[in-house]
């Protein structure tokens, strides 16, 4: 028996990663773009979908009412790449009209992880929050788990595109977070006042740089007597974020309950 499509609406559609997953799933034949959604006071609002994201018409209007539209289509999976101050909000519409939110923002509080998988459990739905849509970092943070045991002590440096606001990244957080459970020996810090060193997260050292031509690098390096390893990540164009965004919604419909990482969803 033919399986039905799963269909997704995407909110920020009309922003980079909005417009790379609106060509990214209509290029999936398993999957349907059945709406987008922008903010109200953009131009766009009422353009083509397709036409946005360079791509050839798709007769799907972008849209400013995400509840009238989900409820419109029918949607599954509603994938949101807006802003940190919506992501709440959206995320609860979602889950109210049925619909299961993939959320790529990063920015929820911990009451607000709470509040949503309370809801997603009563409704028998579920949530999946991914501050990292790359593989390749999903699985960098593994092989950092890994190692961590073997080493003295370990530092994180991640490079961004100067329009990021946040420092550090989600993903060094995330990174310095997963070690610290694992690394039991600390090299000692002779001057950790000293401005150069970096922020502190879990007592893990990371340094940000934000530059122009940068998208989203990181390394993580141990060090250990007589020797240090590197691990190193890349992210080179939004087309990397794909097959993480892809398998998100394929996957997110068997699930129930928050899923927080995509490393969650991997094999
Ligand atoms: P962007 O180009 O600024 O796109 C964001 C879009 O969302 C803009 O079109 C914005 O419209 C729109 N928007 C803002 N508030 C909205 C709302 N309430 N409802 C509907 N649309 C709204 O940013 P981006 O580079 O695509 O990144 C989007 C988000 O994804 C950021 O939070 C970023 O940190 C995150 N991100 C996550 C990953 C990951 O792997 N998880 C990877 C890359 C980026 P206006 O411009 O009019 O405000």
């Amino acid at each position: 028996m033919k399986k039905n499509k799963i269909r997704v609406v995407i909110i920020g559609a009309a922003g980079r990663m909005g417009q790379e997953s609106v060509r990214a799933i209509t290029a999936a034949e398993d999957l349907e773009l059945v709406g987008g959604i922008g903010h109200k006071e953009l131009d766009s609002i009422g353009a083509d979908l397709g036409e946005i994201a360079g791509i050839k018409p798709l007769g799907i209007k972008l849209s400013d009412n995400l509840k009238d539209c989900i409820q419109r289509t029918k949607a599954d999976v509603a994938l949101d790449f807006t802003i940190p101050s919506a992501i709440f909000n959206n995320a609860n519409i979602c889950l109210d009209c049925g619909v299961r939110p993939i959320i790529g923002a990063t920015g929820l509080s911990n009451e607000d992880l709470k509040e949503l998988e309370k809801k997603a459990n009563y409704l028998s739905s579920s949530i999946l929050v991914a501050p990292n849509f790359t593989i390749g970092a999903v699985l960098m943070i593994e092989a950092a788990k890994k190692f961590a045991k073997y080493f003295d002590g370990v530092e994180i440096i991640e490079l961004h595109h100067d329009k990021k606001v946040d420092a550090p990244s989600g993903t060094a957080i995330k990174t310095a977070k997963e070690i610290s459970k694992i690394l039991e020996k600390k090299s000692k810090d002779l001057n950790p006042s000293a401005k150069a060193r970096g922020d502190l997260v879990e007592n893990i050292r990371i340094h940000s740089v934000r530059l122009p031509g940068i998208l989203a690098n990181q390394e993580v390096i141990f060090g250990g007597q007589g020797q240090s390893l590197s691990i190193k990540h890349d992210t080179l164009d939004r087309s990397a974020f794909m097959p993480g965004v892809l398998l998100a919604i394929r996957k997110i419909i068997d699930k129930k309950g928050l899923i927080y990482g995509l490393e969650n969803l991997l094999d």
